[in-house]
């Protein structure tokens, strides 16, 4: 909200008195929060006035003036700005009676004049005047607002902390925008192919506002949303979220500030499934992340690392044959050491990770950041081959999310489409 005072009063431009309204109003719309561009000292002058009331009527949301709501002649702030807004002057009679009880009670003959202050804007809201005759004004029209207070300082500042404050305070609470944001995690697309699925709605975003940043292990999506009520920031958001989510919903694993393994985790728990982890290249780090999550005992049994052939035959009973054959970084090899740490850990499900972490141990057909992925179940064996970049602990920290990836695709009903897409 943009606001600006209009100080009234030619003994201002005179320099016979400070203008301490003006300063009072200044910090005390800093205090709301309420920027004010302009204040304006005119003289007591109609024709001066309303030039000035229409260069701020131009340029803010809020004009409050001071000065120049007396009851004699050269007191012209309602009448001039009542006129500029094309309002009618209204006879108050509850503020007429008021100003003759005030002149009664103090023994003094009510002059014609004083009828003058008895009179406001059609639609104005009156502000009373505990201290003085002046009532003030307060106005809104055309989604502006226009204050009126009385000069002397002793009449205006009561009024403006007793009037004024809590309906610009009101005022605001009505207009404050308020933003929201959520940030959805991608995992399993790469950012290029996510902005073609987005394409028309990256190109005509303007409320939530969308925007990619690709992680290590994930892409983010940040949708921003403003809006008047939080409830209605988030309603936007929802809706963008729900409109994404058609398009690359089986690609988004977490919200916010949730992880894989969180989710993972969940998963597990809502069908009562339990899992077992056989690692080699990962070195443990799936099973240090499940266990991140506290619960995980709930559903985490066994996590073994089995670097060595040796290891993978007398812990996981991986068939010799298969290690002598195919490799230890091979689909036969993650397939047998799914399935066996599931026996082992006779849990509802086995996750298999085998892989070259480099940077040594590349060959032919096997290079660095090959990584087989396996995940067996009560029916069957899903596996799944990456070649992954990057330095040897990125690689380890790719070939585990692509594992719980995986456990979360199964868990999620993804796998079998992604069969029958093969098919
Ligand atoms: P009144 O009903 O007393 O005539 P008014 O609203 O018409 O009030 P003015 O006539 O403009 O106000 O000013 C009355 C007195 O208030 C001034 O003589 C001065 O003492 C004080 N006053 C007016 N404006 C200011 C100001 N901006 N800063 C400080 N004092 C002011
Ligand atoms: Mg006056």
């Amino acid at each position: 909200m943009k606001g600006e005072i209009i100080s009234v009063g030619t003994e201002l431009l005179l320099g016979q008195i400070v203008n301490t309204n003006a300063a009072f109003i200044s910090q005390k719309l800093a205090e709301l929060g309420i920027d004010v561009y302009y204040t304006t000292t005119v003289g007591d002058n109609a024709a001066r006035l309303r030039e000035v009331f229409t260069r701020s009527w131009q340029r803010s949301d809020l004009i409050i003036l001071t000065g120049g709501l007396g009851p004699t002649m050269d007191d012209l702030t309602r009448e001039t700005v009542a006129d500029f807004l094309g309002l009618e002057l209204v006879l108050n009679h509850d503020i007429l009676a008021a100003l003759r009880d005030y002149f009664a009670s103090r023994g003094r003959v009510m002059t014609e004049n004083n009828k003058k202050q008895a009179y406001f804007p059609a639609g104005a809201q009156i502000l009373p005047n505990p201290n003085g005759t002046a009532a003030g004004v307060f106005l809104e029209k055309e989604g502006k607002v226009v204050v009126m207070l009385p000069g002397p300082p002793f009449e205006m500042v009561p009024m403006f902390e007793n009037e004024v404050v809590p309906r610009l305070e009101n005022l605001l609470a009505g207009r404050r925008e308020v933003i929201k944001s959520r940030v959805l995690k991608l995992y399993g697309v790469g950012e290029s192919q996510l902005e073609t699925m987005l394409q028309d709605l990256l190109e005509k975003q303007s409320n939530p506002t969308l925007a990619t940043l690709a992680k290590e292990n994930e892409i983010q999506l940040r949708l921003t949303a403003k809006a008047s009520l939080p409830e209605r920031a988030e309603k936007l958001l929802a809706e963008m979220e729900a409109e994404i989510r058609k398009r690359v919903g089986q690609f988004v694993f977490a919200v916010d500030d949730e992880t894989m393994e969180e989710v993972v985790g969940i998963l597990l728990r809502q069908r009562g499934a339990t899992i077992s982890v056989a690692e080699s290249c990962t070195g443990g780090l799936i099973g240090h992340r499940l266990t991140e999550v506290p619960g995980s005992s709930a559903y985490f049994q066994y996590g073994v690392v089995t670097y060595s052939n040796e290891a993978k035959e007398k812990l996981l009973h991986v068939d010799g044959e298969l290690l002598r054959r195919f490799g230890a970084v091979s689909s036969q090899v993650a397939r047998a050491m799914a399935a066996g740490v599931r026996e082992l850990g006779k849990t509802s499900l086995g996750l298999a990770v085998t892989g070259i972490a480099g940077p040594e141990g590349g060959r032919p057909g096997k290079p660095v950041g090959l990584v087989y992925i396996a995940l067996a179940t009560q029916a069957e064996v899903h596996v799944e081959s990456h070649n992954f970049r990057g330095p040897r602990p990125v690689i380890k920290k790719r070939a585990s999310q692509a594992a719980l990836n995986l456990v979360r695709k199964y868990l999620l009903g993804y796998l079998d489409e992604e069969k029958e897409d093969n098919e």
